[in-house]
């Protein structure tokens, strides 16, 4: 395909999510921006505007565009706010959450040094200023803290790290699948597609006393290491 031919997919990927979704103009917007072809593997080019998750290696995948939308929409961000991603896999989502809080403001940590590597040069080269480290997302960024938002694009086992909680001031937002303590979403194989994972989307506010917590629905990401 030629370069008009993806900003024309993109665009119509950004009316359909309209139709289907109830996100923010900001976030379509962000969406619309970012080419996502070139945040995905050669061969799936042609496919990069269907709402659907693909392969980026390494056993990860890039998230359905809806749930990029989604998710970002629920972090609530503005203009200059600074936000930590754990599970910067392609870099697609740190790109669109820097589309609306701008440049220096995205922090995203990997857990495949080689994911990591390769998203930063691409981040780059697209013109996104976001700092990527390889690392844990329970340990990294603590130097940076505290973010006014923070999310996972891997599913936590439980519930959302302490470290990740500690690191986002009052009153922010994270948002993250959850998935059951128990490990349910590994007998995914054997369940068969179409089958629940057993996790949820949720959101926490960071409070003062405590955190609040909103659920979002069934999702299926792949597992946080
Ligand atoms: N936002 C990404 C989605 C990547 S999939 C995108 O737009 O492409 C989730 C990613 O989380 C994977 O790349 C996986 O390696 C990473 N991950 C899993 N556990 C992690 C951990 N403990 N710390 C940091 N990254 C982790």
């Amino acid at each position: 395909m030629e370069d008009g031919q993806y900003a024309a997919a993109r665009r119509d990927l950004v009316e359909t999510l309209r139709s289907r979704h109830d996100v923010d103009e900001r976030t379509l917007s962000a969406i619309g921006s970012v080419p996502r072809h070139e945040f995905v593997p050669e061969g799936d080019r042609e496919q990069a505007y269907a709402d659907r998750p693909l392969p980026i290696g390494h056993g990860q995948t890039i998230s359905a565009p809806h749930m990029v939308a989604i998710m970002t929409d629920l972090l609530d961000v503005d203009a200059g706010d600074r936000v930590f991603e754990v599970g910067t896999g392609c870099g697609y989502h740190a790109a669109v959450v820097a589309e609306i809080v701008g440049p220096g403001n995205v922090y995203s940590v990997e857990y495949v040094p080689e994911l990591a590597t390769a998203a930063r040069h691409r981040l780059r080269r697209l013109g996104y200023d976001v700092v990527v480290r390889a690392g844990d997302g329970r340990t990294a960024f603590g130097d940076e803290a505290p973010f006014d938002a923070a999310y996972l694009t891997c599913a936590a086992p439980g519930s959302v790290p302490d470290p990740v909680l500690d690191r986002v001031r009052p009153g922010g937002h994270v948002v993250a699948p959850v998935a059951p303590a128990d490990g349910g979403g590994l007998l995914d194989g054997l369940r068969g597609v179409g089958d629940r994972s057993g996790q949820r989307l949720v959101r926490l506010t960071v409070r003062a006393g405590g955190i609040d917590r909103e659920d979002h629905g069934g999702v299926r990401f792949v597992p946080m290491r």
